[in-house]
């Protein structure tokens, strides 16, 4: 692991009210790296993908390119830098069209004077060509599987450096997962560096180059993720037979 630092947080906490989420976590993401966190129910791997796009007030350090984020950067700040969050629940418009649920993850570059969305557009139509075949239809008709790919599609259109995923193969048919975790692999390909939460630790390990076992909020495992998979406190916990 000699690539830059990408984003790296130190002594991480969180609460919500008295109880705390997230207890002095250090995570480091490198640049083409993919990251996975895994771990149980409530570990608090949402509460930290949270606190990384600032949706949460956390303490301790982030630092995302170099820069302190906490406390200094708006979540759209960090949007206009490459950090991009696909939510676990999605959060798509449901009565719009696929085409124009991608043209708002390009609005903030919009914005700023980009007009390259239709070339955007078309190579997340070469990651993801469902969504082409389907860019008039409502993103509230589609199936689960395809709502993951237009979620990451959506986040695709702000051209991340970082982007973070959470649970992607939650409720999804062993093909999609597949097709899933393919992508990610493909946007290491492109550069993009991902930081992938999931519960299926053995898929998620598979195609991750590092991860962090996450127990009640802290990180009670680190390692190259090839050697996670061998490592019996892992298997015995989290991979199961099979
Ligand atoms: P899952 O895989 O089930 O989504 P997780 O690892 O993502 O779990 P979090 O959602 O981060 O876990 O939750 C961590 C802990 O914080 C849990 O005990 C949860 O009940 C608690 N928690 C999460 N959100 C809130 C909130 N808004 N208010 C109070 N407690 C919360």
């Amino acid at each position: 692991r000699t690539k830059p630092v990408l984003l790296e947080t130190s002594g991480l906490c969180v609460n919500y009210g008295r109880v705390e989420a997230i207890h002095n976590v250090d995570v480091r993401i490198r640049e083409g790296e993919i990251v996975t966190v895994i771990g149980p129910n409530g570990a608090g791997k949402t509460t930290l993908l949270s606190a990384l796009m600032g949706l949460l007030p956390a303490r301790g350090e982030v630092r995302y390119q170099g820069q302190p984020t906490l406390g200094k950067m708006s979540v759209d700040a960090l949007v206009a830098r490459g950090l991009v969050l696909v939510p676990e629940k999605r959060e798509l418009f449901g009565e719009m069209s696929v085409a124009d649920n991608l043209l708002l993850g390009a609005f903030a570059r919009y914005r700023r004077g980009e007009r390259d969305q239709a070339k955007t557009m078309d190579e997340v139509f070469a990651i993801f060509p469902r969504l082409a075949e389907r860019k008039a239809q409502q993103a509230g008709t589609l199936s689960g599987g395809e709502r993951q790919m237009l979620a990451m599609g959506r986040a695709l259109m702000a051209k991340p450096a970082l982007l973070m995923l959470d649970e992607p193969s939650l409720g999804l048919a062993p093909l999609i997962v597949r097709e899933v975790f393919r992508v990610v692999q493909q946007l290491r390909e492109m550069g993009v560096s991902v930081l992938l939460v999931e519960q299926n630790a053995r898929a998620a390990l598979q195609v991750a180059d590092y991860g962090y076992v996450l127990e009640n909020g802290s990180v009670a495992v680190e390692n190259d993720a090839k050697s996670l998979l061998g490592d019996p406190r892992v298997i015995e916990s989290y991979l199961g037979l099979g």
